[in-house]
Parts: structure tokens; sequence; C-alpha cells
């Protein structure tokens, strides 16, 4: 297949009318707890309240609604044990197509269960002595299928951007934007977002502190990798920022910045009892910066990615005590 050109504002409009009536136009919340606390007014997008409970829906409807007839046929690949394959598994069943993923064979059972759920065909890997993307390129040609990684892809970035692109339209310009960051699919679209729509306002990415690369790629310049960090926010443990995503980031991004697992816990425990909603560690990073004063933004009006709500259950009740 022939590569992809960079996204660019246009594409998130494209990928807009491409997801209405179909991904949810998540609510907008703000807490005076939240706000007397930073002196700020926050404004929290709520993609834990999106389909399958994280923004990854929008990027993977995206993708999934430029395939062309043969690639319909074929069906999706993808390998990812988060909510990209979640994502992915809905966005083919709501598409009618066949979804194949790759996962570790030792997953967690209730995401597998959860991917299967949606009608994904789950393909499982050893993920010590394999490497998911060799098995995703060869199933992928094998089979004819086309392979939609979980956030290097011009089409998911663009999907990813339309949740910033509704808390603008709905919200106005923003002195701030904070975006969760993992491979950098969410804050690449929302940076597009904002530029385009807010140009002043500073967007800044947050990472856990384990796996700052986005953090040390932006003061080098170049995509820095690293090994695989331990950190509660699982669905931010990527080792290295994506081709495409990481030019937009250098070009639209001010800072990125980091929060610990601790604070990770201190941010779900003040979401379940101040705005009583769930968060999963990963979706509390970009509120995290903000509650614990990483980054000041007194008298700032400021935008919040909640990127999703996915989290065992008992893993929850572990957290929270
Ligand atoms: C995937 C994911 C992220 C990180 O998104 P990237 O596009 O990889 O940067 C953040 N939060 C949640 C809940 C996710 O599932």
């Amino acid at each position: 297949m022939h590569a992809l050109s960079a996204p660019t504002y246009e594409d998130v409009v494209d990928a807009a009318q491409r997801i209405e009536g179909i991904a949810h136009r998540t609510p907008v919340l703000t807490s005076t707890t939240a706000n007397e606390r930073t002196g700020a007014s926050l404004f929290f997008k709520c993609e834990n309240f999106q389909r399958m409970g994280a923004f990854k829906f929008r990027g993977a409807y995206n993708a999934i609604s430029h395939f062309d007839a043969e690639q319909r046929t074929a069906g999706v690949l993808t390998y990812s044990s988060g909510n990209h394959a979640q994502a992915i598994a809905l966005s083919a069943r709501l598409a009618g197509i066949h979804a194949t993923i790759v996962m570790p064979h030792d997953a967690p059972a209730a995401k597998v269960a959860a991917t299967k759920g949606y009608g994904g065909e789950v393909i499982t890997y050893d993920r010590y002595t394999e490497n998911r993307e060799d098995i995703g390129r060869r199933l992928a040609q094998e089979r004819g299928m086309t392979l939609i990684p979980p956030y290097d892809h011009p089409h998911v970035i663009a999907g990813q951007g339309t949740a910033v692109k509704e808390l603008i339209d709905e919200m106005g310009p923003l002195d701030f934007l904070f975006v969760c960051l993992g491979g950098g699919g969410l804050l690449a679209g929302s940076a597009l977002s904002a530029a385009a729509l807010s140009p002043q306002c500073r967007v800044i990415g947050v990472e856990p502190e384990a796996g700052n690369d986005g953090q040390q790629s932006l003061a080098k310049g170049e995509i820095v990798h690293i090994d695989v960090p331990h950190t509660i926010a699982d669905g931010a443990a990527s080792t290295h920022l994506g081709n495409y995503n990481f030019p937009i980031i250098k070009r639209n991004v001010a800072q990125i910045v980091t929060v610990s697992d601790a604070q990770l816990i201190d941010t779900m425990k003040f979401f379940a009892q101040r705005m009583k909603i769930v968060v999963e560690p990963t979706g509390c990073l970009a509120a995290a910066a903000l509650l614990e004063k990483v980054v000041p933004v007194e008298g700032k009006r400021v935008g919040v990615l909640i990127s999703g709500g996915n989290v065992d259950l008992q893993r929850l009740g572990e957290f929270l005590r």
C-alpha cells in the first residue's frame, strides 16, 4: 500500500463527519473543587464515557471508514492488549467487516473477553519470544488484511483529534490544553485541533514518570526509544512516539511533563470521590499534572482530556483503598 500523507486539521474535520452519530459526543464536566485547587477554570472532556470506554473508538472507526471494497472484504488487523483492541473490534463490527486482534497469551482475561465480545478474532502470541509487529505484518500479508496500528497512522490521529475539536467548539478558546500521552495519537490529533481552533492555546502532553520517552524526544529533537516502562498507566506504556505523530507534536506541543503512579492514584480518588466518575490510571495523566500543580495555570481557561475509564473492578478497589 502507498504511504499516506501527514494528517492536517482538514482531516480532523473529515473524521468528525465520518464518526458523527456513531461515536458519542462526550460531555464536558466542571468541578468547583478542582477549580479552587488550581485557581483556574478547568473543562474536563470525558472520553471515559465514549463507546467502549475510551477515545480510541474515534480513531479506529475513522480508519476503518476509509477502507475500500477490497479492504473491507479482507478485514482489519491490529496488535494491542488494551483499548485499541476493543476499539478496532467494535468499529469492525459496526462496519460489518472481520477483525483479527493479536494479543499476548497472558493478556488479562477481561480484555480478551471484551474484545471477543465485540466480535473480534483473537490470536495470541508469546510476548517473551515473539514480536507482535512481525506477527502483525506477516498475518496482514498472508491474509491481505489492512493493519491499523494503535497510534502511528494518519486516520487514527485525525480521528483522535475530534475530541478536542468538540471541546473547543463547545467551550470556546482555551489558554491551556492538557493531554494524556502514550504513543502520541491523542496528543498529535488534539494539537492539530487546538492549533486550528485556539491558536494561542499552550498544549501540554502528560506522561508517566517511568516512561518519559516523549519528554526526552522533544528535548532531543528526535524520537527516543526506551524499555517497556513499569507504570500503572498501562495505556501509556509505549516505548516511543510514532513517525507520523512526532513532527506534529514537535511543531504544536509547548511542553511534555510527567506524573508519578502515586499522583495518578490520588487523581483516581479525586475523580471517584468528588466528580463521581470512574477513570482508569492512564486516563488520569492530564488531570494529575493539574491537580498536583506540575504546571501552574492560575487564572487560565484549561481543557483537560480524560482519556478513558476501562479499569478492572478488582484493581479499582485496590487503587481506591
Ligand atoms: C491509548 C490510550 C492513551 C494514550 O494514547 P496515545 O494515542 O497512544 O498517546 C491514553 N489514555 C488511554 C485511556 C488510552 O487508552
